[in-house]
């Protein structure tokens, strides 16, 4: 057999075993989940070919009338959904969005405000010297929001000092983004908008991680509270394919559609874009029940490993607000974030390491940071509850505080996962949840 034949094989080897592993492990990445059966029928369709440049009605392509149908219903869902009065559905992922974002309120070299990377910020809202999406890309000056430890929070007060001494100085501020990767609790954005509206700067918010919650109403409502635009990946909390959205007022719609298109986007994935209408209906349907159980399982795991001898971060506050929880791990006996990393990850618990806003100072970087963070999402689609939490403290706390062995664990994980099969929440709740998929 040719070589080329064997690693064709081998491709398709690695996905069922892949396929397999999933169905064996308990998932706590926070920016991951599982899409229903209905999604991911949807994303293998035929659209999956086709091109489609432009707004539906005014395409640059033909052949596309089925689809400006199916990409009109998904904007009329995710209007309503997200309470919004303009949706743009064609950004290819998160960080596409928030390019489409930035390319639509802000000149190149503009300055903006954001959250640091070791606060929660993401990479896209960061500086060029970091090689940041916003300051690489787009030439953005980026600012740091001050960063409240205890409160685990934007400190409203020395932020906005913060913004009036730049101001004081000729280096004006046009932008003022919120949102982040690590996310435990609501962003103070109301409180920035007078000052916004005062020096006429633009309040963004990137909903990437939260946008599921915020759909369901049950977080915080940025658009509402002075944001005039919203960006959202919508494959962590929200359970869709992998995807962006821009959400604005409808004074916005224009800057915001010539930035996506011809600006950032050729093909925008037109097979996502149906799996992410499907997505929503969904979302409309089960998704106050789904997310209310992750605000229920976040905190329960949080409190699950507390009782455990973990450090969990913001014990005081209840832990968490979203469907994170972020924990200390420097003085389990693996001492940092990329051994509890590894040691978890051959027990079948997949986590990420994650640098803690005090890492720097302690001379830690991304690759031995002190923390971990943990996000319930997936396994609460699977039909987990708030004692399968417990049971999730468990297996962690026997492989990092008592070093049990993992292949043990591993495999009690595993007996463990074989009640949990099936996508809850959603239209169809038979089909396995992880299914390998194959045409031939
Ligand atoms: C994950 C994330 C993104 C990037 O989203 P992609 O869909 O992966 O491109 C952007 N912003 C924040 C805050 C994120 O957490």
């Amino acid at each position: 057999m040719s070589d080329h034949k064997e690693l064709y094989d081998k491709v398709f080897g690695l996905l069922e075993q892949h396929d397999d592993w999933m169905h064996k492990t308990i998932n706590l990445i926070a920016s991951e989940n599982i899409s229903s059966p209905a999604v991911r029928s949807a994303i293998v369709s035929d659209f999956r070919e086709r091109y489609a440049e432009g707004w539906p009605g005014e395409r640059v392509y033909a052949g596309c009338k089925y689809i400006d149908e199916v990409e009109f219903i998904c904007m009329d869902l995710a209007k309503k959904l997200f309470r919004a009065e303009f949706a743009d559905v064609r950004p290819v992922s998160g960080v596409v969005a928030n390019l489409i974002m930035y390319t639509a309120f802000m000149k190149p070299t503009e300055r903006m405000m954001a959250l640091s990377i070791a606060h929660g910020g993401h990479i896209s809202h960061a500086r060029g010297t970091l090689g940041g999406t916003a300051g690489a890309v787009r030439g953005h000056k980026v600012q740091n929001y001050v960063f409240d430890e205890e409160a685990f929070n934007i400190d409203v007060d020395a932020s906005i000092k913060r913004i009036r001494s730049l101001f004081n100085d000729g280096k004006e501020v046009k932008f003022l983004l919120f949102g982040g990767s690590v996310f435990l609790f609501p962003h103070p954005v109301k409180e920035f908008r007078e000052v916004a509206d005062e020096y006429g700067m633009h309040i963004g918010y990137d909903s990437a991680h939260v946008s599921g919650l915020i759909a369901a109403n049950k977080f915080q409502d940025p658009l509402r509270e002075g944001a005039e635009v919203m960006t959202a990946s919508t494959h962590k909390t929200m359970p869709g394919p992998q995807h962006g959205i821009v959400l604005s007022k409808e004074e916005y719609a224009d800057a915001i559609k010539r930035a996506a298109f011809p600006g950032l986007l050729s093909n925008h994935h037109l097979h996502n874009v149906a799996g992410l209408a499907v997505t929503l209906a969904e979302m409309i349907e089960f998704g106050d029940a789904y997310i209310s159980q992750i605000l229920k399982n976040a905190p329960a795991l949080g409190q699950a490993l507390h009782e455990r001898g973990w450090h969990v971060i913001a014990e005081d506050k209840g832990f968490t607000r979203s469907h994170q929880i972020l924990v200390d791990v420097s003085e389990t006996p693996l001492k940092d974030g990329c051994r509890v990393e590894e040691e978890l990850e051959k027990a079948n618990i997949i986590i990420n390491r994650n640098l803690l806003p005090w890492d720097k100072k302690r001379g830690r970087d991304y690759l031995a940071p002190g923390g971990i963070r943990l996000g319930v999402s997936e396994m609460t689609r699977l039909g987990m509850k708030e004692s399968e939490m417990d049971a999730i403290a468990e297996f962690m706390t026997r492989v990092v505080m008592k070093g049990e062995s993992v292949e043990k664990v591993a495999a009690d994980v595993a007996d463990f996962r074989k009640d949990y099969q099936q996508v809850h929440y959603a239209y169809d709740t038979e089909t396995p949840a992880y299914k390998h998929l194959r045409f031939l």
